[in-house]
Formats: structure tokens, C-alpha cells, sequence
């Protein structure tokens, strides 16, 4: 499994490469956005760790680029950022980004998060096709419709889609959706939902169909409402 680290601090670009060595990942450095986005061209890698604050292109510009490629759209981005409020900036709307990691970091942490967001990559795709209401889902072709119309998704926001389509009209906590969306168990920061739902939401304007908020439980897909 090969990793992209964008990273303008030297420090850290060690500590990063000397852990994921470890790991048996093979390791692209990248010391500022411009080499990043070249270097995410060239060497197709498997995740992309992003830092925030890097020189030429920053980190949410460069998420926002590799995002709106379809080449590369597909590739995991992991976010270093330093503050806690930028997260769904980060994570929902435009960027989808998979996950963040706040600075300072612990690298084992790190660790499990990559590894957590590779294994659900991994998955070995069904060929499921999906509906409800005007919204469908189509893993062959990895195609949401609304109404007819393709609504272009990360692959978080498709899988956190198709489970919850798989499970319309059931009220499912955000405990449930990290462990079968994400593949986490536990102390991972909620938010990571939210920010995800919030984007869901807006990318797919279904008439017939809404992801809503059961306050203090969780989010439940229905349709009709
Ligand atoms: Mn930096």
C-alpha cells in the first residue's frame, strides 16, 4: 500500500515516514501542495495524508483539486490539521475528505485511522443497485441519481449513502453508522458523521427523500416525507 505524505515540516515528515515504514507502507513524500498534486497524478497512491498549511497550494485548496478530478477522486484523503474547528469545513461540503487527524498526533492513533480507512477501500464491492423515492445507487457504476441526474459522491458520502438506504425507515445512531460505515469502534469523534450527513444532504436535493436528524439519536432515511 502506497501512502502520500503532503507535508511542508520536515520533523514530521520523518516521524510520518519512519512510522509508516514501520507498517510495511511505502512512503511518497511531498514537501508543498504543487508537488503534492503532482506527485498524487504520477504515483496513484492508495491514501493521502494532507496537511492544512502548506506553501504554493494549500491543503483545502489541494483537497478541493483532487476531489473534482475524476482520476483522482477516489483516493482516501486523511487531513493533519491543527484545529478542531476547521472540521467540517475539512470533511463535510466540497473537500470530502475521509477523516482528519488533529495536530499533535499520536502516531499509533494515526496509524489505525489509515488502516481503518484502507480496509473499508478494500472492501470488495457487490454489485448493489439501490432506490428510493427519485435517489438511486448503483455500485457497479458507483452512480448516484437524483431524479435521473448523477450527483458525483466521495466514496465515504456513496458508502454512508448506501447504508443508509440499505436501511430506510430505520433510525440508526451515529455509534452504529462509525462502526459500519467507517469501520471504528469507539472514542472517534462524532462529528465525523455530521459533517458527512451535512454534505450528503446538500449534494443529493432529493424531493422524496430526506436524511433526518433524530435529535439526541441519530439520522434515519426516508422517503416521501
Ligand atoms: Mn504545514
Amino acid at each position: 500500500m502506497k501512502i502520500l505524505v503532503v507535508e511542508d515540516n520536515k520533523d514530521i515528515q520523518k516521524l510520518l515516514r519512519l512510522n509508516l515504514i514501520q507498517e510495511n507502507f511505502e512512503v511518497i513524500q511531498a514537501f508543498d501542495g504543487e508537488e503534492g498534486l503532482s506527485l498524487a497524478k504520477e504515483s496513484s497512491p492508495d491514501l493521502i495524508l494532507l496537511d492544512i498549511n502548506l506553501p504554493k497550494i494549500n491543503g483545502i485548496e489541494l483537497c478541493r483539486q483532487l476531489k473534482s478530478n475524476p482520476a483522482l477522486r477516489h483516493i482516501p484523503i486523511l487531513i493533519l490539521t491543527v484545529r478542531k474547528e476547521e472540521v467540517d469545513r475539512i470533511i463535510g461540503f466540497e473537500l470530502g475528505a475521509e477523516d482528519y487527524v488533529a495536530k499533535p498526533f499520536s502516531p499509533r492513533e494515526l496509524i489505525l485511522r489509515i488502516k481503518a480507512i484502507l480496509r473499508r477501500q478494500d472492501k470488495p464491492q457487490g454489485f448493489l443497485r439501490l432506490e428510493a423515492g427519485d435517489l438511486s445507487l448503483d455500485e457497479n457504476s458507483f452512480e448516484v441519481k437524483v431524479a435521473g441526474k448523477v450527483k458525483p459522491l466521495t466514496s465515504t458520502e456513496f458508502k454512508l449513502l448506501k447504508y443508509l438506504m440499505l436501511n430506510k425507515g430505520r433510525l440508526l445512531s451515529r455509534e452504529n453508522l462509525l462502526h459500519n460505515v467507517w469501520g471504528y469502534n469507539h472514542e472517534i469523534d462524532s462529528r465525523t458523521v455530521d459533517a458527512h450527513i451535512k454534505s450528503l444532504r446538500r449534494k443529493i436535493p432529493s424531493r422524496k427523500v430526506k436524511i433526518a436528524t433524530i435529535i439526541g439519536m441519530g439520522y434515519k432515511l426516508s422517503e416521501d416525507v
